[in-house]
This record gives C-alpha cells, structure tokens and sequence, in this order.
C-alpha cells in the first residue's frame, strides 16, 4: 500500500506518520528473577510512552516486548518483515542481554534498525547504588555487547546515544525515522515514465532493474500517446477545478486571467494537468518523468502542471530522469509534516565574482512552488526548444535559508549519492527576461570546494533541494539503503574528499559490503 501523495504534504498531525510505527524493544535476559524484569518492563514501557509523545518523532513509538530469549526475538522480527506499519526497529539493551540471543533474529531482520544506547536513569545516584541497581541498569555495557554482534553480522544500522528524555535523542530518532518512513516509500514507488530518455543524455540513465533490487523503486515505461489519451479525456469538471485554482492560488498575468487573450492556453495547461492527475492516481504512480524532446499529442511542456504536482508530493524528473524522479518523492516523504519545501532543481549557471561565487538553479519550467518565496506568478512564455506552445508556467524566487542539494547516480556497478550543503539566498536582481521559478544559493564549505568535489564525483545536474531536512535525514536513508553517500559539508576539505571517492571505490571493489 503506497503512501498516497497528498498525505506528505499534511500538517498540524503531532504524527505526520501516523500509520507508521517503530517497535521499542528491551533486551534482557531471565537470569535477573521475575521482580527485576518487572521492573524493566515498566521502565521501558515508560520510555516508549514518552518518546511517543515526542512531535519531533512522526511515526508511532510502539513498545512491543521485553526480549530474554533467541526464539522470541526471532518471532518479533520476522514480524517485523512482516508488518506493513512497521517502518523500522528500535533496540535498547535496559539490562545485559546476551547476543548469541540475537543472531537469528537479526539475522532474519529486514527492516532498518536503530541502535538506541540510552538507559533508564538520568542521574547516577551514587549514595544508594546497590548491586540490585547495577543488575537493573547495564545499558552501559549490556549495549556494547548487543553492539558488537551487530557489527560482527554486519548490520547496517544507526546508534544514538543520548537520555531518552534529552530533546536532542528524540531528534535524532526522528529524524532516522523519517529516513525509515522514506525507504518504507522507496519499497512501493511507481514512477511513470513519460516517453524515454533525452537523447544522447548519460547521466539521467540508468539500470532500472538494479535500482528495484537495490531500492524497491519501480519505473513503467509508457508512450507519449497515452498521456496524450489520457489529456484528451480529462473531463470537463476536473479542467474546471484546476483553472479556478489557477486563478485563486496564484497572481495571474493578465493575458492568461479571464477574458485575457491567451486564456486558451491557461485552459491547455489545466487540461494537460487533468491528464496528468488522472493518469498517475490511476496507476498508484507516485513519480514522473518527461522530455520536451517526446511531447507528440501534448500542446505545451508540461509546465504548471508539474509544478503543482510536485507541490502535492509527487516526485518529478526532467528529460527522462527516473532517479532524479524517485529520490525526489523519497525525499518529499521524509519531509512529510516539516517547514520548508523540497523540489527538482538543476545547477543553472554561476555568478562568478571573484569572492562572491554563486549558483543559478531552476530549470526550463519545472521547479516546485513548495520552496517559494511569496505567492508564484502565473505567466506564459515562449520556449525555445521542443516545437510546441507556449508553456504556462509558475514564477517566482527560492525562500533564503539552509538546503542541502542531493542527486543520485547509476556508477555502472553502483548507486552513489552526492549531496552538498548550500545556503540559499535571496534572489535580489529582478530577472525580467528569464520568466522561470529559481534558486540562487551560496555551496558549502565554499564555491570552489563543494563544485570540485561534485564534479570528482561524477555528480548529476538534476538534484533535489530541500530545505525540510538536514544532511543527517540523507545520511540516514543512504545507510538504510546501503547506497555510497559522498556528502560534502561546511567542514569538508577537498583532500580528504578527493581520498573519500578513492576509499569509496576500493571499498565497493571489496567483498566485505
Ligand atoms: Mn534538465
């Protein structure tokens, strides 16, 4: 069961996640008595009511067993693999808990697992400790025996140590929840494929096959024609709706305003959309591509109608580019419920003033209204390339603040992930004769490091930018999937970078992945 778009883009829920949950599990053992175990249960019980209560964590906290034997851990992780709410474990060591217990279960386990080293008392209350205290509270070593099993079997995994009421604990748990929510996603997506690739283009191929085995990620094919059908027969309601939304939700150029000159065409563009929607909710897609160069049946490139899909969680790539399409919905999911927006982004152009290096982002038409600053403008312009209308399309300037760009490329016999830290900035120059929605934004540590290490890379020019999520978000989901994250940052420095990628390839040429 997929998670439909519109459901990313709800807020107010404490639980942007509420269908999803992230079983609590204490370790212990039966050598401690009845009275003991008692008292773990209650503990742990507490804890998880605790971090369920926490907005910071959107998915539900459900504390599912105190585990003292291999059979029963077993069970609970097999269930696990099992469940469709269950987006990910989450294993606390309360007592010591011996890890032969854990190999089966782990073993099995398919689903992605936090590492939580907390334990019960905050305090060390160091007048009355007693050993009956000590048997009670052994995170502090029952952790780094269940730690070193997990990596003797080679468990991907994340560790957060922290109390668990420490704000910043939850903070993290949640923020790897959302990656296990982005990955739970990753499992059931569709993308749908509008025409193939732009011709001659090589970074936005890629193996579809090895992507569903590594990702889960689906990608149907279709011919143009049937997207062309499927705007042919928008009905009239649906085309209705669409331009009173236009005319509502944006400030509309005169000549595409009712009774303007070019109305035909805002009308063009909302049965394009109609299409579209129809088309995509039909097959459960949850992603798209495009390309100008395959549009035979369709009036414009799809302009607006992108935009505002993207705006309500579909994931989106230009001239074919499925990765670009998929990471996009991923990440709209992670995102689910926070400020900020998160859309298709290509590296345009640079200002390059010496000390003031600067990125241009956008793209032909298709940049997502949820990164907007202000309410978009609906305009109509010429387009150069592609031999159709005119594209009706949403203008308007990128909010400023913290983003991190992210991009996937097919290495041949990989997935690597590049992503930067970039701070975007307020688009001063009015840019009157280019009509489309951007971004202007300041990489991390600077210009010339974070440009030298993408390119070193290989890293796309299609990317997501999102100003939802931090660098962690995507740390996290990389190592859930099991995919290369070459992440450049405000420390980062080109020579260790530079032996990053070299590490990084001696690494996937190992057996030990
Ligand atoms: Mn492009």
């Amino acid at each position: 069961m997929q998670t439909s778009p519109s459901e990313v883009s709800r807020t107010g829920d404490s639980k942007s996640f509420s269908g999803r949950e992230l079983w609590l599990l204490a370790g212990s053992q039966d050598m401690y008595g009845a009275e003991t175990l008692a008292q773990v249960e209650s503990q742990w019980r507490e804890v998880a009511t605790a971090l369920d209560a926490v907005e910071a964590i959107p998915a539900r906290i459900v504390a599912r067993q105190v585990m003292t034997g291999a059979e029963e851990i077993l069970r609970v992780c097999q269930a696990a693999n099992a469940s469709e709410e269950c987006v990910g474990l989450i294993v606390w060591m309360h007592t010591f808990s011996p890890a032969r217990m854990w190999i089966a279960g782990l073993s099995a386990l398919r689903k992605p697992l936090l590492h939580l080293h907390t334990q019960f008392n905050q305090q060390l209350p160091w007048s009355e400790i007693d050993m009956d205290f000590m048997n009670l509270n052994q995170s502090a070593h029952g952790d780094r025996e269940f730690a070193y099993m997990a990596t003797r079997l080679g468990l991907r995994r994340k560790t957060v140590v922290g109390h668990w009421r420490d704000p910043r604990t939850a903070e993290r748990i949640g923020t790897w929840c959302r990656a296990a929510c982005g990955w739970h996603e990753a499992q059931h997506l569709r993308v749908a494929r509008f025409g193939d690739n732009m011709r001659n283009v090589a970074v936005t191929e890629g193996d579809k096959v090895e992507a569903q085995i590594r990702l889960g990620i689906t990608v149907d094919g279709f011919g143009i024609g049937d997207l062309a059908d499927a705007v042919a027969e928008a009905p009239a309601a649906d085309i209705q709706q669409i331009l009173e939304q236009y005319d509502n939700d944006y400030v509309v150029a005169p000549e595409l305003a009712p009774g303007g000159e070019r109305r035909a065409s805002l009308f063009d563009a909302a049965q394009i959309e109609a299409g579209l929607r129809r088309f995509l909710t039909g097959g459960s897609y949850g992603a798209f591509t495009d390309t100008f160069e395959d549009l035979h049946g369709i009036k414009q490139l799809p302009g607006v109608a992108v935009q505002r899909l993207m705006a309500d969680g579909y994931g989106f790539g230009a001239e074919g580019d499925w990765k670009t399409a998929a990471l996009l919905r991923v990440v709209k999911v992670m995102a689910g419920g926070l400020p900020g927006g998160t859309s298709f982004m290509e590296d345009y152009t640079y200002d390059l003033s010496p000390g003031d290096e600067r990125v241009l982002g956008s793209h032909m038409l298709e940049v997502c209204p949820s990164i907007a600053a202000g309410q978009p403008s609906c305009e109509i312009h010429q387009l150069s390339i592609g031999g159709r209308e005119d594209p009706v399309r949403l203008v308007f300037n990128a909010a400023p603040g913290p983003a991190v760009l992210v991009s996937m490329l097919d290495l041949g016999d990989r997935f690597r992930l590049v992503a930067n830290e970039v701070e975007l900035e307020p688009v001063e120059q009015g840019l009157p004769k280019l009509p489309v929605a951007r971004a202007v934004w300041r990489p991390r540590p600077d210009f010339f490091t974070a440009t030298e290490a993408w390119l070193a890379a290989g890293g796309p020019h299609h990317s997501v930018l999102t100003t939802a999520l931090d660098l962690e978000a995507i740390s996290d989901f990389a190592n859930i999937a099991g995919i290369e994250l070459f992440a450049i940052d405000g420390c980062s420095q080109l020579p260790q970078l530079l032996n990053e990628l070299r590490w990084n390839h001696g690494y996937s040429k190992s057996e030990c992945r």
